[in-house]
């Protein structure tokens, strides 16, 4: 569909939208491996199914035209798209990456990467000079998660971009906590956009997916290069499910946060609670950093209690909310990061970060929002 259209529109209709062969308005699912041939040297344009197949195709394209880049790649979860971007580095290569990291990527670069001599130095991009100071000779690209997860610090898109580009370093930025409903990287100058399309995108929490979205030519054709021979494509089916998640982004997004301001202003209210951290909160460092760069803050909270040894009462006794890793879906979650997304983070960095025994993390939902705040108030007692 065209770019013109506002994305509320686009989200519902998708790139093509519909089956131009039958007119179904649904678009169909292709679960097909391969394809026929109509004679020597011709092709329909799809051959087989890990290099392209067409209801893969129609999520790609519509991933790229709501992140504005020029290609769009989906894979068969976010770790697997970020390992393919990472297969595009050489032995010697350093990255400099968010240290308040997705506790998967930190695993995947500390466990997997790290062994072909493909290196991260973590670091808070709250205070750009600290981006600075650690740039070296071999560095190659910046990643950034901004919000980061669990602590919800904001990065000043830009500014990282502004140091990047002097040095001609790639930047790359997961946009997994905000989606392109609400902020657009690649608009804000980055080259590459990450997705965990398992989250706000796929929207129920039953599917997995994941996307890069290049800005330019160029790129996207290294990295399709590197999305066929190694194959971790998403399934039509899954590509179908994501497509149906997508067309309630802008609904879902904005319930969401509108349900993660009132529980974000109860929790810093009760008094167990010692901080509460969400970006939409006017008084959180990144707000206005957030207001110039993105067009919602979101809808995930992380919180700290004053007393952790209550937290394995509180994860007990949730009744509409669900103890469950995960965010982004419709219904609201909550984790425990220091046991269970970021166990694989080294305990110092963790408490140094924050990431400690009293933070839990919500993901707050679509559900009525007095029954949230109700289930937190009696498991909270
Ligand atoms: C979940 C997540 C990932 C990993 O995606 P999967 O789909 O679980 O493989 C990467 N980055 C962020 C920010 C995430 O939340």
């Amino acid at each position: 569909m065209s770019k013109d259209f506002n994305i509320k529109t686009q989200l519902v209709h998708g790139f093509r939208g519909y089956d131009e062969k039958t007119g179904a308005v649904s678009f169909p699912i292709y679960q097909s491996a391969t394809f026929r041939h109509p004679g020597l040297f011709e092709s329909t344009g799809y051959d087989y199914s890990r290099t392209q197949n067409p209801t893969r195709e129609e999520l790609e394209d519509t991933i790229a035209s709501l992140e504005k880049g020029f290609g769009a790649l989906a894979f068969s979860s976010g770790m697997a798209a970020i390992s393919n971007l990472l297969a595009m580095f050489k032995p010697g290569d350093h990255l400099i990456v968010s240290d308040d990291l997705y506790g998967g990527t930190y695993r995947l670069l500390e466990q997997v990467y790290k062994k072909y001599d493909i290196t991260a130095s973590y670091i808070d991009f709250t205070d750009l000079n600290n981006l600075k100071t650690s740039i070296r000779e071999n560095t190659r690209a910046i990643f950034i998660e901004s919000p980061s997860n669990p602590m919800m610090k904001v990065t000043d898109i830009r500014g990282a971009v502004a140091i990047a580009k002097e040095r001609g370093l790639m930047i790359i930025v997961d946009n997994t906590f905000l989606s392109p409903y609400f902020q657009k990287p690649l608009e804000l100058g980055a080259d590459l956009v990450v997705h965990s399309g398992t989250k706000f995108l796929g929207g129920h929490d039953d599917t997995l997916a994941g996307f890069l979205v290049a800005k330019d030519k160029g790129l996207i054709e290294e990295l399709r290069f590197l999305q066929n021979s190694i194959g971790a494509v998403l399934a039509p089916l899954d590509s179908w499910l994501i497509l149906r998640g997508i067309k309630t982004l802008a609904i879902r997004m904005e319930r969401q946060q509108e349900n993660a301001l009132k529980v974000a202003n109860w929790l810093r209210a009760h008094k167990l609670v010692e901080s509460v951290f969400y970006v939409g909160l006017s008084d959180h460092p990144g707000y206005k950093i957030s207001k110039s760069q993105s067009t919602g803050f979101g809808s995930m909270i992380s919180f700290s209690i004053k007393n952790p040894k209550k937290v394995k009462k509180i994860l007990s006794s949730l009744k509409v909310i669900t103890f469950a890793e995960s965010l982004g879906g419709v219904k609201t979650l909550m984790t425990y990061p220091f046991h269970q997304t970021h166990a694989d983070i080294s305990e110092e960095i963790r408490n140094r970060l924050g990431v400690n025994e009293k933070l839990l993390r919500i993901s707050v939902g679509i559900e009525d929002v007095d029954d949230i705040i109700e289930d937190l108030e009696q498991a909270l007692l």
